[in-house]
């Protein structure tokens, strides 16, 4: 047993762990928090649901998934050798790739030893006599450890639609997020797929090429913007390997981590002509540059963000032959870059495709599923597969789905049932030695970027209190109170916040999801960053410490 425990006997005498810390969840956040922890001499052990690791890259195989985010920006830059041995095949790689990477971190650093796979953690009980946390796993077994580090994912909580009679479906059915592992034969089937979201967009313009016949049920379309994906050749790849500091510097400055920085023009400050020129060229450059590296006001300027989505509303009425279709695809409800834009590649072409059908749900409801299809309010569709590509219960989604319960046995889910509660997204107030990587509040964007970020936050805190014989480590109200002030206002003016999306906390298909919250912090990474940072420089003199 680790050196630890030899400071939690001296500290709290009756305290008997398992482990140093446990972390539940082997994802790219997971996989980095093991080895960072490691290399401070503890014990540590990752519970994982999966059978492999990956989290998001093991999970959702569904056929099409790839990043938006560009390859080389989304590895770990943490380590030179694996920067230096690790070559991305594509500038936006598939699932596939993503799983292969993360599977060679796993073995790069021999990380498995201390993964367990197969282990869904059911709860987790904070004991305050032993300061430490008495983990449940799904099939009974029970471990503690001093520390508990939620690794568990933003988007690793997914929901079905909320209709009836989707057990008494008699065909193939499945959620994108639990697709099998083995291949599944589209040819000459008739499939229907519920959902239009980023997720439905990758499996739409990829099960299209092969497809029988395809119909899309659509409640909220999305405003999609290209990706123009390339393999990248031998000679690029030296390329990117030479730049990756400069790459990695680039994304530490922009507020999402990304490799595109918005640009320090505001929308009218251009002529009508310099605007389109501007917006012809992000729309026809890869990634996430329409969004992210736009003029600086588009998501926060309501005149701004009407001009943007006019711009690509034009696109979509270009791309898809069919006027009366193409007006179904053009949101209505938000503006341009408000929800997470999907990438796509030839997505609205798909609807051009004579075997592709798009039904408005607003306009003819879905009733229910039925043994052989699905009726909506106008008539029933027979299917040999039906997809649900409808999503997750974002952020806290995962939490919620643990029964955590911290001082005097109060529950997480009840304490954040009004929205998070947080310090710096890290720690709670009552739940001593709980730590969350990427948790709610903290800032998002580009993952691995933020991830990495976190992870190193939570080490050094958990090194602090490990060199000093400090065996509980707790946010106060006060700072909570403050954190959740400083991300509440630093989400306001932000279009983004005043959208109905998995970015605001709703859901339709979960109970208690249906109102806007504000579940992540908005100011920008570096701004985060410095907040944090600020924090640790201080001696953590804002947590309470014992
Ligand atoms: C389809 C899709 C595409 C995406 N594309 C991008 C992109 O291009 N760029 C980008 O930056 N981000 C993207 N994301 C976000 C993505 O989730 C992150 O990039 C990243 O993979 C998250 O890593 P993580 O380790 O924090 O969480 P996850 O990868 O979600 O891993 C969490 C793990 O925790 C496990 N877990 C959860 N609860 C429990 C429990 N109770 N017990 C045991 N194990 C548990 C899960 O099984 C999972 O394996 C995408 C997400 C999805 C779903």
């Amino acid at each position: 047993m680790a050196a630890l425990q030899t400071i939690a006997h001296r500290a709290t005498p009756q305290a008997s762990v398992d482990f140093d810390a446990i972390v539940i969840g082997a994802g790219v956040s997971g996989l980095y928090q093991l080895y960072k922890l490691r290399q401070l001499g503890l014990s540590v052990r990752v519970f994982e649901a999966g059978t492999g690791v990956g989290g998001t890259w093991y999970w959702n195989r569904y056929p099409g998934a790839r990043f938006d985010s560009e390859s080389w920006t989304y590895g770990y830059a943490f380590s030179s050798e694996l920067l230096e041995d690790w070559n991305w095949e594509e500038h936006f790689a598939s699932q596939p790739e993503t799983e292969r990477y993360l599977n060679h971190v796993a073995d790069r650093f021999d990380l498995r030893r201390d993964v367990q796979l197969k282990s869904r953690v059911a709860s987790a009980r904070y004991d305050e006599d032993a300061r430490s946390w008495a983990v449940t796993l799904e099939d009974g077994r029970r471990y503690s450890a001093r520390f508990l580090v939620t690794a568990i994912g933003v988007l690793s909580a997914p929901t079905m639609p909320n209709i009836p009679g989707v057990e008494t479906y008699r065909g193939q059915s499945c959620h994108t997020h639990y697709w099998p592992k083995e291949p599944v034969d589209f040819a000459g089937k008739r499939v229907g797929i519920i959902g239009t979201g980023a997720t439905a967009v990758q499996t739409i313009q990829e099960i299209a090429k092969t497809v029988g016949h395809l119909t899309v049920f659509q409640r909220t379309p999305n405003w999609c913007a290209p990706l123009h994906n390339a393999k990248i050749s031998a000679a690029e790849m030296r390329d990117i390997r030479s730049r990756y500091a400069e790459i990695f510097a680039r994304c530490s400055d922009t507020p999402g981590c990304f490799i595109h920085a918005p640009d320090p023009r505001a929308t009218h400050e251009v002529s009508p002509e310099e605007r389109e020129a501007f917006w012809e060229k992000l729309y026809g450059e890869p990634g996430f540059g329409i969004w992210q590296g736009n003029f600086r006001d588009i998501l926060t300027d309501r005149a701004a963000n009407a001009l943007v989505s006019d711009f690509v509303a034009r696109k979509i009425r270009q791309r898809v032959k069919d006027p009366a279709i193409a007006e179904k695809l053009i949101p209505r409800n938000h503006g341009f870059g408000t929800r997470r834009v999907p990438l796509e590649t030839r997505y609205y072409e798909v609807y051009n495709q004579p075997n592709v059908a798009l039904v408005d749900i607003n306009e003819t409801p879905i009733e229910r599923i039925t043994p052989v299809g699905i009726k909506t309010a106008e008539r029933e569709y027979a299917f040999d597969i039906i997809i649900y590509a409808t999503g997750f219960d974002a952020i806290t989604g995962s939490f919620d789905r643990i029964d955590i319960s911290g001082v005097d046995g109060v529950r997480l889910k009840d304490k954040w049932k009004d929205g998070p509660q947080t310090y710096l997204g890290v720690l709670v107030e009552g739940f001593p030695n709980l730590m969350m990587v990427m948790g709610p509040h903290a800032g998002l964007g580009n993952f691995p970027r933020a991830a990495e970020y976190s992870v190193e936050w939570v080490t050094e805190l958990i090194r602090f209190a490990h060199e000093r014989g400090i065996t509980r480590v707790e946010a106060t109200s006060a700072g909570v109170a403050r954190w959740t002030e400083h991300v509440l206002a630093s989400g306001q003016g932000l279009l983004m916040n005043e959208i109905d999306s998995w970015m605001t906390g709703v859901n339709r298909n979960v109970e208690g999801k249906q109102t806007r919250k504000i579940m992540r912090y908005s100011g920008g990474h570096p701004a985060f960053r410095e907040h944090c940072d600020r924090v640790a420089a201080d001696g953590y003199r804002t947590l309470a410490l014992a």
